[in-house]
């Protein structure tokens, strides 16, 4: 990955001890829980969401101690796009109060097929939503069954052109190896729809979800190999692999969530969000930045706060090279060492020789890289930096 596309506003900060421009913002109702997932989410209830919205709305107003402004704004979920129109309206008036509008830069909100038109997504456009993120995952209606999604795979490719027509920038999700499914079909037709920039998961069966009860699996070969097909793919259709799982045409790629592959501040709001902030004033001189987790909806809507976990320059290090790697820009060793102090090569020697010298990672001058066949085995090889030191 390079730097975010040009723009003529300011791209988001990547120094960890600059305050926060980026804010991401969970919503974590669905029309359907999907077997396969195992984020933070829920179907609508009597009162939730109301409770929801009015915690939402707090939580925006204590946030923006933080000054901004804002360049990235992320609505995620969940689905976001489950809320009616009201509910938006709210959440995202408590942003634009809290830091006098939207991301500059980009907003994105995540959005299933079913819950918009072209009006609906003209109507988001007007607000000051830039992009939409469509759950679309398949083109084919048994794929989608099999996901427990409640669209069909005309739906997700209407998706797409709605929002186009509404003058938003489209990514759409795909999953791959999925049992049964022609993922290059899939590839094909989301790229022909004109999506901008598509994100390709591996489909994983994770711990206590319905589908490891029920013992579906992945075949890893099909695994991998659906992992080239998605690059040969979208390369065809004019799209860049710029991180392990996204692909962009030329000048669509996101700009919120490099802020994440840099260890960038990060405002959460929401229940179960994920931030990163500057070390506070007065924290011990070791404490780079502060990772934050807010607590499950019950918890979150009773206002408890946020767990807040102080890293110090070795952890601060680790976040870094497990999200920088994921990016064809790989990590600075360089500006790595000047924020946190941290030298890669002799904090983790053994397991930097090791992945060097079996070709999973390259040095070009201090940026460190993962090789084509390290991608492959990332997992692994960050297993063997956590494991030392
Ligand atoms: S719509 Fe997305 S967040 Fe909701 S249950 Fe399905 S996969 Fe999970």
């Amino acid at each position: 990955m390079t730097g975010p596309v040009a723009s003529p506003l300011t791209p988001p900060p990547t120094d960890p001890l600059a305050a926060p421009r980026a804010l991401y913002l969970h919503v974590p109702f669905c029309p359907q829980v999907c077997p396969y997932c195992d984020f933070h989410k829920m179907r609508r209830a009597a009162g939730l969401v109301e409770a929801y919205v009015a915690r939402i709305v707090d939580e925006a107003a204590a946030a923006a101690r933080w000054p901004g402004p804002l360049d990235t704004v992320y609505v995620g979920g969940g689905t976001p796009s489950h809320l009616s129109d009201a509910e938006l309206d709210a959440v995202l008036g408590a942003i634009a109060r809290g830091w006098d509008g939207l991301g500059a830069v980009e907003t994105t909100l995540e959005a299933d097929p079913l819950t918009f038109d072209r009006a609906r997504a003209a109507r988001w456009r007007a607000q000051g939503i830039t992009r939409v993120s469509i759950g679309l995952q398949s083109t084919q209606d048994d794929v989608l069954r099999f996901l427990g999604r409640s669209h069909r795979g005309g739906d997700g490719l209407q998706a797409i052109a709605d929002a186009r027509a509404a003058g938003l920038e489209v990514s759409a999700d795909v999953i791959t190896a999925v049992p049964g499914q022609d993922a290059e079909r899939d590839l094909r037709a989301v790229a022909a729809a004109g999506a901008d920039h598509v994100s390709v998961y591996t489909l994983t069966v994770e711990a206590h979800t319905p589908f490891a009860r029920r013992g579906v699996t992945v075949d890893d070969d099909r695994a991998a190999d659906d992992f080239d097909l998605a690059e040969a793919v979208l390369a065809e259709h004019g799209f860049e692999r710029y991180e392990v799982s996204n692909h962009a045409r030329p000048g669509h790629r996101s700009r919120h969530n490099p802020v994440y592959w840099r260890g960038g501040a990060c405002l959460a709001l929401g229940p179960g969000a994920a931030g990163l902030l500057p070390a506070a004033p007065g924290a011990a001189p070791d404490v780079v930045s502060v990772r934050t987790m807010n607590p499950p909806i019950k918890a979150w809507l009773r206002g408890d706060p946020p767990e807040r976990t102080p890293l110090d320059g070795r952890g601060f290090a680790l976040e870094k090279l497990m999200t920088g790697l994921r990016t064809v820009e790989g990590v600075d060793l360089n500006g790595l060492r000047a924020t946190t102090g941290i030298d890669v090569a002799t904090t983790f020697p053994d397991a930097l020789a090791t992945a060097l010298r079996h070709g999973l990672l390259a040095l070009d001058g201090p940026r460190l890289r993962a090789t084509r066949a390290g991608v492959r085995v990332l997992n692994a090889v960050l297993r063997g930096f956590f494991a030392e030191g």
